[in-house]
Parts: structure tokens; C-alpha cells; sequence
């Protein structure tokens, strides 16, 4: 897009003004820059779409850089599951791939360079110390008193922290700028802190970690970064960011800030993602019900989907909670016009049609995608013994039911009509085993000659064709859109749903998904949306998770 053409939203309007006074010599370049601390979820991945995106429109460029500042809770495998859920999203940052800790060097002599010029002490009061001199909202803080250490003294100290010679916690680098800023973010923040961790890249060549307001911004500037787009509480760190570069004089950028993603039903705080997955509450980070990119993946969630989301939710200042029902209304659009459609079973029940031969099969034709006529059609066998769902009969019909009862017409999917005759009950518990029924086979495909009203269609498959599986249904995670909101003590764990995963075994399926491969999706008509699981379905052991139902609550949300 030129600079002339129309912004959308108010990111674009700033970015569009700059190209206009060439602020940036006319470039767009944007970061995402996470803690390889958890896995993404789907916050970030309006970070993602958002900063990807732009770069995109602009004819700019897009950085990835990891944020590994923090020793203590970063690992490979998040560094690896990061790059290969946004590749999985169609992000693409080639070469663009940078770590902060490759700037630990450049970041030390800056350092040094503010200590230089005054504008930096090493203090030893201990972390209590300093929240206790930092102040409030509504009172000043206190200087230290090691603040007026000389620049001789505080270079000496800070080369030895570096060097190891003080155990961790005892000593920080901080910025000296204001103990009485009515902005805390400006009470001499941390720049340093001793922490003897091994670092997953730099191993233990450092003993001292830059906080995240002093690499962040300076990460920026080496990158010349043009636009660093952050969430709305980085507002009051934006003049810290300036302050230091404008103290070391370097590359200057624009930070931009927005609101945050908040999605109903579910959690985005990487902290208590890890303390689901930890506590067990879920089976890993890539638990179907997770809102993570991993867990949303293998429930069957796509790219076009969720990039889809991230659009229509666009961008704000203000903060919101978005009803999940649209994530689910993004998926289901995306799959009704993709996924093939196929009969399955959930719950069993045997239907015999007592006219039909034995032995004999017919093999009917049927649609694979109403709404896509190049996905063709494909047969499917028909023959005297099949399951149904154990809802589509019932022997007291309750008023409008229209499928299965004795004495009454449906129509079998794609095959013939049948009247139900009488069913079968276990002796012993009275249950319903089978169902018996005639057919009449001059309605082959379904067709009611002579003006027949045959108001209920089920599906079905043949019993002796089926292939077996595992299918998992999902619920939200937590019962109640806020989760923790709504309790005096915030306890979020309280409101988990305890019926978030029901699976069903035993269920059967038409025989053409027996080699469906892991991640396949289609739709089990009158069922839903259903994925071939990632981790555990193979073709010979095949397991299913619903993606989402065929209700949507969002289109009836948005009618209201
Ligand atoms: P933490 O809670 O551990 O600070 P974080 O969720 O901020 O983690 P980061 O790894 O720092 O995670 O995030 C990387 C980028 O993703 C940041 O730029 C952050 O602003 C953005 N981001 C994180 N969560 C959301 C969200 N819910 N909505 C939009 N952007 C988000
Ligand atoms: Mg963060």
C-alpha cells in the first residue's frame, strides 16, 4: 500500500503520517519480540498478525526477536515451538531472526557509557530496599544512598558484578534519573541484576541480566526498528524507553501502543498457561482446549482461521473481552467451505433393516462438499445392518421430534427412507440395543416419490464397513467468560470447567476416513467440525477432537 491510500486503523494512520514526512527515510520495519518463556497463544498472534501484517502492507520487513533477558524461566523448546507456530501461521521473518542476548556486549558498554556520564550507579541496597524506597502513587521515593557514588567507584563495581565477584541479589546497575517522578517507571529503575543461571545461548559467559525496559529499547534501536508495537501497559514505560536513547544518543523509534487480547472462556497469561500444564489440569501446552497455537492447531483450528479473527477483532486503545463464540465463527466459516464432509457415528446404535438382503451392499453416491462442487463425491456403502446415533430414536417421541419412532418415515442420508417397525431392548436393563426398520428401495437417494412428507434426514454408517475411533468432544475450559473475575480472591482455578473433555470411544465411522491422516478435518455431518489428532491418531488407530460444533452462537450473538 502507498502512503496515499486510506488508513485504517489508528497504527496505520502513524505509520502512513511517517511515510509521508519520511521520518524513516520511507521505511517500515516492525518486531515481534517474545520470551521464549511459554508457548504463543492466541495473543500473540494478534501481535503477530499485527506486526507481520503491516510490514506486509507497507512493503517493509518483520523481526523476530527472542526477548531472553531471564535465564531463569527460558528454554529451547519454547525458542523452537515460537518459530514453528508462527511459520505455521504464514509468517515468514527470513533473515530477520535476532536474539537480545546477542546484544548482552553491546548492551554492557552502553552501560558503562551511562556510568560514564552520571547517569547510571550501582546500588547495594537489597531488592526490599529498594521497593521500600521507591515510594507510591502518592508519595515521592527516597534516593539511595549509594546513588552519589562516584563514576570511578560505580565503574569498578559494575566490572566486578560482571566479573562475579558478588553473590546474586547483592548488587544492581540502575538508571539515574528521578526518585520523585510522579511516573514510576522513572524512580532510577533497574538497568542489571546478578543471576548465576546459565543462559541458553550464552551459556555462563554472563552472571548479570539487563532488565527488560533497558534491552528492550535498545534491542530496537540495533535493529532500527522503525514502529515497536507494544501492549497498552508498556504506556508508561514509553518515556523510559525514550530516555535511554536519548541519553546514549542512538537510533530513535516510535513505540505504539494497543490493547491487549482478552478472550472469553479461556486465560492468556503465560503464567498461568504454565500452571495448567504443570498442575496437570491439562494434558501439555498443546492440549486441544488450551487457547495456546499448539493446543488450537491440534484441535483443529487453521491459520486462515485465526488470521481471520485477528483481523475482524482489529485494533484498539481500550481494552476488551472477546467472546470466544467469534474464534469458533472464524474456524467454522473457514472449514464449511474447506472441509470435506463425512457421515460418523458418535454414539451407536444398531439399525436393521429387516427387507433389505443379505449380503447385498450398494455403494451410493455422495456429496463431499455442498459448498465446493470441485471436491466431488465419493460412495459410500450402504447395507441391511447400520449404526445410527443413539439420539436419532427415541420410543416416546416428545413433540416435534421428527426422526426415529415407531411408526414413523426418515430419510437415511444419501440413501433410502425407512419406517421404524419395533426395536430391541436388553433384557436386563431395559435399554434400547437395536432398532428394526423397512426400507423402501423406490426411494433410493433419498427422493420421496408422490409428494411423501418425510420431515427428519439422519446420518448413518453400514456396521460391517465402519472403522472405529476415539472421538473427543471440548467445552470451554473455564465455566464463566472472566475467569478469576468474578471471586473475591481472584481464584481463577475455581471456575475450570470440570466438563471440558468428554471422550467417547467405540464410535463409528464411514470407511472412507479409516486412512485419514493426523491433522485431516472434516465434517461429521450434523456433528461438527473434527480433526485427525496431531499426537495420537494414526490410520490404523484413529482418534478425532471436534474442532467446534455446527451451532454458532456467534452468528446469533451478532443478530441480538
Ligand atoms: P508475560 O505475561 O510473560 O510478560 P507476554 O504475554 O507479554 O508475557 P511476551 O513473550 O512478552 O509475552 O509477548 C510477546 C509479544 O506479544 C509482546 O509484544 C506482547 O505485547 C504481545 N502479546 C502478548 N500477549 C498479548 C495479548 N493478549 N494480546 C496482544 N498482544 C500480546
Ligand atoms: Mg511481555
Amino acid at each position: 500500500m502507498t502512503p496515499e491510500a486510506a488508513p485504517q486503523n489508528f497504527i496505520q494512520k502513524m505509520i502512513a503520517d511517517d511515510l509521508t514526512s519520511g521520518r524513516f527515510d520511507g521505511r517500515v520495519v516492525t518486531r515481534f519480540p517474545p520470551e521464549p518463556n511459554g508457548y504463543l497463544h492466541i495473543g500473540h498472534a494478534k501481535s503477530i498478525c499485527l506486526n507481520f501484517g503491516l510490514a506486509a502492507q507497507y512493503g517493509g520487513t518483520c523481526h523476530l526477536r527472542f526477548d531472553d533477558t531471564n535465564p531463569t524461566k527460558e528454554e529451547v523448546e519454547y525458542v523452537e515451538s515460537i518459530m514453528a507456530d508462527i511459520r505455521w501461521l504464514g509468517f515468514d521473518w527470513a533473515p530477520h531472526l535476532h536474539y537480545a542476548s546477542d546484544y548482552f556486549e553491546q548492551l554492557y558498554q552502553w552501560a558503562v557509557q551511562l556510568i560514564k556520564a552520571g547517569k547510571a550507579y550501582v546500588d547495594d541496597l537489597s531488592a526490599d530496599e529498594i521497593r521500600a524506597y521507591r515510594g507510591t502513587l502518592t508519595e515521592p521515593g527516597r534516593e539511595s544512598p549509594y546513588r552519589n557514588r562516584s563514576v570511578e567507584e560505580n565503574l569498578d563495581l559494575f566490572e566486578r558484578m560482571r566479573k562475579g565477584e558478588f553473590p546474586d541479589g547483592s548488587r544492581v546497575l540502575r538508571a539515574k534519573i528521578d526518585m520523585a517522578s510522579p511516573n514510576l517507571n522513572l524512580r532510577d529503575p533497574t538497568m542489571y541484576r546478578i543471576r548465576r543461571t546459565p543462559h541458553h545461548r550464552t551459556g555462563d559467559r554472563w552472571c548479570i541480566y539487563p532488565m527488560y525496559d533497558y534491552a528492550h529499547g535498545e534491542s530496537d534501536s540495533i535493529e532500527r526498528i522503525t514502529h515497536s508495537i507494544c501492549t497498552m501497559e508498556y504506556e508508561d514505560h514509553r518515556p523510559l524507553y525514550d530516555w535511554f536513547l536519548d541519553q546514549l544518543g542512538i537510533y530513535r523509534l516510535q513505540q505504539i501502543e494497543f490493547a491487549r487480547l482478552n478472550v472469553s472462556h479461556t486465560v492468556l497469561s503465560k503464567r498461568k498457561l504454565l500452571e495448567l500444564v504443570e498442575s496437570g489440569h491439562v494434558s501439555g501446552w498443546d492440549d486441544p482446549r488450551m487457547p495456546t497455537i499448539a493446543g488450537l492447531r491440534r484441535r483443529g483450528y487453521t491459520p486462515e482461521a485465526i488470521r481471520d479473527f485477528c483481523e475482524r477483532i482489529g485494533v484498539a486503545k481500550k481494552d476488551a473481552l472477546v467472546d470466544v463464540a467469534l474464534l469458533e465463527h472464524c474456524l467454522r466459516e473457514d472449514l464449511n467451505k474447506r472441509a470435506p464432509r463425512a457421515m460418523a457415528v458418535l454414539r451407536p446404535l444398531r439399525l436393521v433393516i429387516e427387507n433389505y438382503p443379505e449380503g447385498q451392499v450398494e455403494w451410493l453416491p455422495a456429496v463431499n462438499n455442498p459448498e465446493d462442487e470441485s471436491q466431488g463425491t465419493r460412495e459410500v456403502p450402504f447395507s441391511r445392518v447400520l449404526y445410527i446415533e443413539q439420539d436419532d430414536f427415541r420410543e416416546n417421541p416428545p413433540k416435534k421430534y421428527f426422526r426415529l419412532f415407531p411408526g414413523n418415515e426418515v430419510r437415511l442420508r444419501y440413501a433410502y427412507i425407512v419406517r421404524c417397525v419395533g426395536e430391541v431392548k436388553d433384557p436386563k436393563t431395559g435399554e434400547v440395543v437395536e432398532v428394526r426398520c423397512l426400507y423402501d428401495p423406490a426411494t433410493r437417494g433419498g427422493d420421496a416419490p408422490g409428494g411423501r412428507k418425510v420431515k427428519g434426514t439422519i446420518h448413518w454408517v453400514s456396521a460391517s464397513h465402519a472403522v472405529p475411533a476415539e472421538v473427543r468432544l471440548y467445552d470451554h475450559l473455564f465455566k464463566v467468560p472472566n475467569p478469576g473475575g468474578d471471586s473475591e480472591d481472584g481464584d481463577w482455578k475455581t471456575d475450570l470447567n470440570p466438563r471440558s473433555l468428554e471422550r467417547l470411544t467405540g464410535c463409528q465411522l464411514e470407511p472412507s476416513l479409516a486412512s485419514a491422516q493426523p491433522g485431516a478435518a472434516h465434517q461429521f455431518e450434523r456433528n461438527g467440525y473434527f480433526c485427525a489428532d496431531l499426537r495420537d491418531s494414526s490410520p490404523g488407530h484413529l482418534v478425532w477432537n471436534r474442532a467446534v460444533a455446527l451451532r454458532d452462537t456467534w452468528a446469533k450473538l451478532d443478530k441480538e
